[in-house]
């Protein structure tokens, strides 16, 4: 390594700083000057300015800038003094409270902060007796204030400086990390940091230097220079990325089957013999897919649709454009329920034309239909492998984890991977293959994706949309259940009576499986751990549902993760069947489960939800002619997140709607939910949603670049910044190629 390039990855933190550099590893993961240079402040804080209490998050540490607007002393009944201030934004008031043994300490204490000043507090607030506080908050000066009189010119300025907040934790408030910070920032004076961005580029683009950069994110003297160097790291994210994509691209060899429509084949005479016509949208999806489909150049394709749209035949017939190449199809599920769904699905949808299991009925020509799960026999398993290992064309439905059975790939034509678009490059990578070339790829989802997210985390997809619905879905009616109407919490059971009288069947969805754990996905609600054992969960549901007259005779079933493979079958057909046809269960219904007859939804503890999570639920009712009706159930407070997420849900039906409302209701990074935590570390500044634009100008720009120099020869920096940054995931890709 030679001098330069350890520059870049930068000195160990231990080296500079001491003390301080174990807990910005620690708290952070921060540990070397690179890294701590790229810990960027998360907002700044201007002359007169004070944060607003009520956009602070309940038991996170924070950074709080008040007024002190009150001030006492006393004596608590321990025998401790106690000091006890009231903060203000200039609106709203907070308590912030400190204790001591000594009567002196917090003497002191009230004497540095005193009633009419502005002080920068960093501290976790909580709610007491309804009232928001402050326990034992650090506090520091805002740097300069009482400078307001100050007559010389140079103060002034230094007054009007923006402050910069960095993100806190407790013994490590944001001033500690500037200081650190400082130290680092200093040294770049003697040895500044080559920069990853080639100097053509930064001029086309005029965007500041790196050196330059650092000092004004850091240390910035007005807003603008903040701006300019947010800019700027906003582009290189998006470059460093681009370029890391372009890379790859460059790398794929145009090795895939083509694969076309045969005059009499498969596609066409199970197109024609379906239970109902395509509609105009899947037909256009259809013929997009197909044209990608002739070309050498794998397709990679996201296709996106609603829940009920209707992808899973259009996903079947470029399927069969695989089968009629020669080549398999393959289907891939996230769980073992929707493999065993799909399957069955997929065999009735090609009617006469399937052989489930490879068997020939009827000695005619059909299309073999395997399933391949983990939980399958390990005879069972090598049967179907043996088979598939033959590379006859043939269908495949199977859970991801089918990846790990690279053996079973011989052939693969067309991939389609369903309801996982957080699917990564690497798993993405394994189905390239050494003989049979590259499959092309369908990821379908009914999470809607901007295309700029699609274009950077899920490697560079294209995006198809599937618009509308088939025709003839009966409406489905959604309506808040407070936990606290027994009137109307009475009545949910009476009508799921009703239903099931009815022939039909209804789910009762809870967050969690047992008392006191954890929401089934480990997501967590709003409010984290305190009310975890108050969650709906099921067991407790179950016998209170069992305890219930008005659903006597009811047979009730049961489905959650932690039930076997079998079990969760039996439980499903069971349910399908109309033997149980009440069905408690978790998330595990979340995607894909398709009942007909299901026509009533009871979703308990509601706001332990996300709005997508909630969407996805909905959709497994209401899916043949008959109407539906879904009852959320919560006892959040009118005005919360909580319930106006729950309002929006009640009021439309449509996804895409939805995802706008939840992207407006909380920030705009979550909707990658866990896709993108993953990538926490190599998108800092870069918002994938608001800054579309960076994304594409850095895309065109890193396009030319790997084009003009592939290997990135002479941009060594470049290449290093992105081995950096880029997750370990596709880093291993890069390695690898
Ligand atoms: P999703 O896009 O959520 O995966 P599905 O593919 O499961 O949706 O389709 C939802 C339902 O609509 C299924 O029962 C399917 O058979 C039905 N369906 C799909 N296409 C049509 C169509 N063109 N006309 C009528 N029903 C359709
Ligand atoms: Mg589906």
């Amino acid at each position: 390594m030679n001098a330069q390039e350890s520059q870049v990855a930068g000195e160990p933190l231990k080296k500079i700083l001491g003390r301080v550099a174990g807990k910005l590893d620690k708290k952070f993961g921060l540990e070397t000057t690179v890294e701590l240079l790229y810990f960027f402040p998360r907002r700044y804080h201007e002359l007169g300015e004070l944060t607003s209490f009520p956009q602070l998050t309940l038991g996170e540490e924070q950074s709080v800038i008040a007024q002190i607007a009150d001030s006492s002393r006393r004596r608590t009944r321990g025998g401790k003094w106690m000091l006890s201030l009231q903060l203000s934004d200039g609106e709203n008031l907070m308590d912030a409270v400190f204790w001591a043994k000594s009567q002196h300490l917090i003497t002191w204490m009230s004497s540095q902060m005193q009633v009419g000043q502005t002080k920068l507090f960093s501290g976790r607030p909580s709610l007491y007796r309804g009232r928001l506080q402050l326990s034992h908050p650090s506090y520091q000066e805002v740097s300069d204030e009482n400078l307001d009189a100050a007559s010389n010119q140079a103060a002034k300025v230094q007054a009007q400086r923006p402050e910069p907040i960095y993100p806190a934790k407790a013994g490590l408030p944001t001033w500690t990390t500037q200081k650190a910070i400082a130290v680092v920032l200093d040294q770049l004076k003697f040895r500044p940091l080559p920069d990853p961005l080639p100097e053509e580029i930064r001029k086309e683009q005029g965007l500041l230097e790196i050196n330059a950069a650092l000092e004004q994110i850091h240390r910035p003297q007005t807003r603008a220079d903040y701006e300019a160097a947010r800019s700027r790291f906003r582009y290189e994210e998006a470059f460093v990325l681009q370029a890391a994509l372009a890379e790859r691209r460059q790398e794929l060899a145009a090795d895939a089957p083509i694969l076309k429509e045969v005059p009499g084949g498969f596609t066409e005479r199970v197109a024609s013999s379906l239970p109902f016509a395509l509609t105009d949208f899947q037909q256009q999806a259809l013929a997009d897919i197909e044209e990608r489909l002739q070309s050498p150049h794998p397709m990679n394709l996201l296709l996106q649709g609603d829940v009920g749209s209707g992808k899973t035949v259009v996903s079947l017939l470029a399927m069969l454009l695989a089968v009629d190449g020669g080549r398999q199809g393959i289907f891939m599920a996230p769980t073992e329920v929707l493999v065993h769904q799909h399957f069955s699905t997929l065999t009735s949808l090609l009617g006469e034309y399937a052989q489930p299991g490879g068997f020939t009925l009827r000695g005619t020509e059909g299309i073999p239909i395997y399933r391949l799960t983990s939980s399958m026999s390990t005879a069972e398993k090598r049967r179907t492998l043996d088979a598939l290992k033959t590379g006859q064309p043939a269908l495949i439905v199977g859970t991801h984890a089918l990846l790990s059975e690279r053996v079973m790939l011989t052939s693969p034509g067309v991939v389609v991977i369903d309801e996982q678009h957080k699917f990564g490059v690497r798993q993405r990578d394994r189905l390239r293959q050494g003989e049979s070339g590259t499959p092309h790829l369908l990821v379908m989802t009914a999470t809607p994706i901007p295309r700029s997210v699609a274009m950077t985390s899920f490697g560079d997809l294209d995006l198809l949309t599937l618009k509308g619905m088939p025709p003839g879905r009966a409406k489905v009616e959604t309506f808040r259940v407070d936990t606290a109407n027994r009137t109307w919490t009475a009545r949910t059971w009476q009508r799921a009576a009703e239903e099931i009288v009815a022939g039909h069947r209804v789910f009762v969805v809870c967050p969690a499986i047992n008392p006191g754990s954890q929401n089934e996905d480990g997501a967590g609600g709003e409010e984290g751990e305190d009310a975890a054992g108050s969650i709906a969960n099921v067991s407790d549901t179950v016998s209170h549902l069992r305890s219930l007259p008005a659903l006597k005779g009811i047979e009730i079933g049961v489905l959650h993760g932690q039930m076997s493979a079998e079990e969760k079958d039996r439980a499903m057909a069971d349910f399908t069947s109309g033997k149980t046809p009440l069905l408690v269960a978790t998330t595990v219904i979340e995607v894909g489960v398709d009942v007909p007859q299901a026509t009533m939804m009871v979703i308990l503890d509601a706001d332990r939800f996300g709005l997508a999570q909630l969407h996805q639920l909905r959709g497994r009712i209401g899916r043949g002619k008959l109407g539906g009706v879904c009852l959320v159930w919560s006892g959040a407070q009118p005005d919360t997140l909580a319930s106006n997420r729950l309002q929006a849900f009640t009021e439309t039906t449509d996804g895409f709607r939805l995802a706008a409302v939840d992207l407006k209701l909380r920030e705009s990074g979550n909707i990658l939910g866990e896709s993108q935590s993953g990538r926490a570390s190599s998108l800092k500044i870069l918002d994938l949603l608001a800054d579309e634009a960076v994304i594409s100008q850095a895309r065109q720009d890193a396009k030319t670049l790997v084009t003009a120099d592939p290997e990135l020869k002479s941009h060594q920096i470049l290449k290093e910044a992105i081995a950096r940054r880029i997750s370990e995931e596709e880093q291993e890709f890069l390695e690898r190629g």
